[in-house]
């Protein structure tokens, strides 16, 4: 039997179900092993490791990971294709379907239930590009016990995520993420190894998680909310996008005094911040505003 990811067998899966894509849901399936070697090779999935995939559609990615994989566990939105994947998939019976919006399970317990203590796991998906965003940050803040993710995404979206200081690419999504993991965009892939063809570019994203974020800051929840705030307007210097978003004009004194022991500039933008100077910020602001 041909493997589910080539355009032929795509076809016939397809034609045999009379599936109609649905574009509200992401639906792009990928129609070249090649691409699929590439992500799997990047995730370093061996005989021991669990896997945690989102969306497996009619099963392209899936099998090549239970190839591979101690076990696989996959959420699926659209019921439609559940009689569908029980067919593609069955010949793999470590591969258990969760019939879910990813966005509402609990990720925790699944784990949990799913796979033995301490096992490596690890999230690899080809994310549709709808919800790429609560997608990831749900699996970077719920702090599972996970190795890292390997995930296919909107082109624009990887680089904004493995972004450094500075660049015009740099933006909170860039914080956020690598407070929690290391980032790094793997490849860019074509349209033409997906059915339908996206309209924009895709690529890898690699999201190693890190033992302790790389800075300690007083209190986490805070700390997200003033690089939150600092971003809400891009064209707003620090200082006004702290009034503005995270105090009130009445607080204006103590932002000053605290971006000055943080020693940052108040006309900087919140894009020119590194992860280090946020975290100092975030501390002397609780400290000022006491
Ligand atoms: N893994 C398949 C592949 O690579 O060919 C399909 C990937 S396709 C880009 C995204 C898949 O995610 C679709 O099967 C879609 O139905 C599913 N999906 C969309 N939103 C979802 C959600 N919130 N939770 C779980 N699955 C979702």
């Amino acid at each position: 039997m041909k493997d589910i990811a080539t355009p032929a067998r795509t076809k016939e899966i397809l034609a045999q179900y009379g599936f109609q894509f649905k574009k509200s849901l992401g639906q792009n399936f990928l129609i070249d092993t090649n691409i699929l070697d590439k992500i799997i090779d990047s995730a370093q999935i061996t005989s021991d490791t669990g896997v945690i995939e989102v969306g497996p559609g009619i099963g392209a990615l899936t099998e090549q990971i239970a190839k591979k994989a101690e076990k696989v566990v996959s959420f699926e939105i659209d019921q439609r294709l559940l009689p569908v994947l029980e067919d593609t998939l069955s010949p793999y019976p470590h591969v258990q379907i969760i019939h879910s919006d990813v966005l509402k399970a609990d990720l925790t317990a699944t784990i949990q239930s799913t796979f033995k203590q301490d096992q490596d796991i690890m999230v690899v998906a080809n994310l549709p590009y709808y919800v790429t965003t609560p997608i990831l940050m749900k699996l970077l803040e719920e702090k599972l016990p996970i190795r890292g993710i390997v995930v296919m995404i909107q082109a624009e979206v990887a680089e904004r995520i493995a972004a450094k200081p500075g660049t015009k690419e740099y933006g909170s999504l860039s914080i956020a993420a690598q407070y929690f993991a290391e980032a790094e965009k793997v490849m860019t892939v074509p349209a033409s190894v997906f059915v339908p063809r996206p309209k924009v570019d895709s690529a890898v994203l690699r999201l190693t998680i890190r033992p302790k974020p790389p800075v300690e800051v007083r209190d986490e929840e805070y700390f997200f909310k003033v690089f939150h705030a600092s971003f809400a307007n891009r064209r707003k210097t620090i200082l006004n996008n702290l009034i503005h978003n995270l105090e009130s004009k009445e607080k204006k004194k103590e932002i000053e005094q605290a971006l000055a022991q943080a020693n940052i500039d108040p006309k900087r933008r919140g894009e020119t911040l590194s992860l280090e100077e946020f975290a100092l910020l975030s501390d002397s602001l609780l400290s000022c505003l006491q």
